[in-house]
């Protein structure tokens, strides 16, 4: 990662956050989603996904390229980024990490902690590098951004 007096420039963080998806995505984790969202309804599994700073600043980037502003509250204890029309992620290619690593049952479960613990270290690091103080929940982490 490039930086500069000792500041990473946003969009090599950004980079790296984008660096860890793909090198995730070519783990042999073997799931198999069939896009029920079940995972994305928080009141449901009584999971929210937590954010590390890179990635709630790709989150919200990701949002506000689709032209949305603030958040929706949402009464349903759902993901305010899924689409309440097609039930579908309005954010998928950039998804956070979580997302990408919670599934339910019916697909295969979770992913292991040691099986991608390294792929967390690495986006800890870009969120100390960023100024972030850890992980925080979804709804919170991308609602401070916007
Ligand atoms: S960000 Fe997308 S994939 Fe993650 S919980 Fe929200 S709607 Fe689901």
């Amino acid at each position: 990662m490039h930086s500069s007096g000792g500041r990473t420039s946003l969009s090599a963080a950004l980079a790296e956050v984008r660096a860890v998806y793909r090198d995730l995505a070519a783990r042999p984790i073997e799931r198999n989603c069939e896009l029920r969202t079940q995972c994305c309804h928080f009141k449901l599994t009584g999971k929210t996904p937590y954010l590390t700073r890179g990635e709630a600043l790709l989150a919200a980037r990701a949002w506000k390229a689709t032209g949305r502003k603030a958040l929706p509250s949402r009464d349903d204890g759902a993901c305010p980024m899924l689409d309440p029309q097609t039930s579908r992620c309005l954010i998928y290619e950039d998804r956070p990490f979580g997302c990408r690593t919670h599934f339910c049952a019916a697909a295969g479960g979770p992913y292991a902690r040691r099986e991608v613990i390294d792929l967390i270290r690495r986006l800890e690091q870009i969120d100390e590098q960023l100024g972030g103080d850890g992980p925080r929940a979804l709804p919170a982490a991308i609602s401070s951004i916007l």
